[in-house]
């Protein structure tokens, strides 16, 4: 018989989120834990994984659990087992399946989040009923995921999609992957964040509504923040945010004349700006289109499945492949 419940495991920079997800997409048991900072060591977050795993099956009583998957931010090789580099944790070449298969009673399955979403967007989200996705996560940085009638599409070697990498600025800002004017430093949460610091540099007068918000702490300024004075009519923020936007509509462009996919769905932290951030994307998107007036237009649209999409895409995915597809 097959498993009714598979676990999804999303692992961020400080956390190790877990939930129990049911075959049709539903969290039925949450559970996390912090990783401070200092504890970044491969084994301490693999036993914080354990830990996780283990309660989530506890709460599960006597019913199977049909696989786990673990959802990290980072470079998955193609063997679903290794981390290959993740920028965020000290994992380089980590044995990360091999590790957890040790001391877990379940198939392990690992991927990289933003993969993980576009499944979750596809089967249960914004993307239900289109066989061409794409999926652009925006936090810090720029996540991808690909997939293509019914299949993610990971690359030769696990690591498409990294389209917060692409090129867009000859010469532009430096990004953490050690080149200039990736896609990422334009269109993402740190690109709110550096826009808004320089503005404060500046002494602007038009950042002061932002500048109160931090209780006048520069550090303490973040992407969320500014996202969330944007909804509340903060008409600086609301600029920013029009202006990664515009970046964003650039670099939907680009994948557009790459792929051609049918939806483009943007999801992460600056994705709660909604038409805030898609309207300006929009409108660049299809100033920059190749051949526009002469193509139909990808639909770009907000994520459904809000932060928990890596993790019920993770549980999903890591069932998929245990069991084989549902029909
Ligand atoms: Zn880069």
């Amino acid at each position: 018989m097959r498993a009714r419940l598979a676990i999804g495991i999303d692992i961020g920079g400080t956390k190790v989120a877990g939930g129990l997800v049911d075959v049709d997409g539903n969290v039925t048991h949450r559970t996390r834990r912090d990783t401070p900072d200092r504890s970044k060591s491969p084994s301490v977050v693999e036993g914080t994984i354990v830990e996780v795993v283990t309660e989530l099956m506890q709460s599960a009583g006597p019913e199977a659990i049909a696989a786990v998957g673990i959802g990290a931010a980072g470079f998955v090789a193609a063997d679903r087992a290794t981390v290959v580099f993740a920028p965020h944790l000290s994992w380089r070449h980590e044995p990360l399946q091999e590790a957890l298969q040790r001391r877990v009673a379940a198939p392990i399955f690992v991927d990289n989040d933003a993969n993980a979403a576009v499944w979750a967007e596809w089967k249960f989200g914004a993307a239900r009923g289109e066989t061409h996705v794409m999926m652009i996560t925006l936090g810090t940085g720029i996540g991808g995921g690909i997939l293509i009638n019914g299949e993610v599409q990971r690359g030769r070697f696990g690591i498409a999609g990294e389209f917060g990498h692409m090129q867009v600025v000859p010469g532009g800002h430096r990004c953490e992957c050690g080149n200039r004017g990736c896609w990422e430093q334009y269109a993402s949460g740190n690109a709110l964040v550096r826009e808004a610091h320089s503005l404060f540099t500046a002494n602007s007068p038009i950042a002061s509504d932002l500048l109160d918000r931090v209780q006048g702490v520069v550090g303490d300024l973040t992407g969320p923040l500014i996202t969330q004075a944007a909804r509340e009519g903060d008409p600086t923020s609301c600029e920013l945010l029009a202006e990664v936007g515009s970046w964003l509509g650039v670099g939907i462009a680009n994948l557009a004349a790459a792929f051609d996919p049918g939806m483009f769905v943007i999801g992460g932290g600056v994705s709660a700006a909604d038409e805030l951030l898609l309207t300006p994307a929009r409108e660049t998107f299809k100033r920059h289109l190749a051949g526009r007036g002469y193509r139909p237009e990808a639909r770009i649209v907000v994520a459904q499945l809000g932060n928990e999409a890596g993790l019920i895409g993770a549980a999903d995915l890591a069932r998929h492949s245990a069991e084989g597809p549902a029909d």
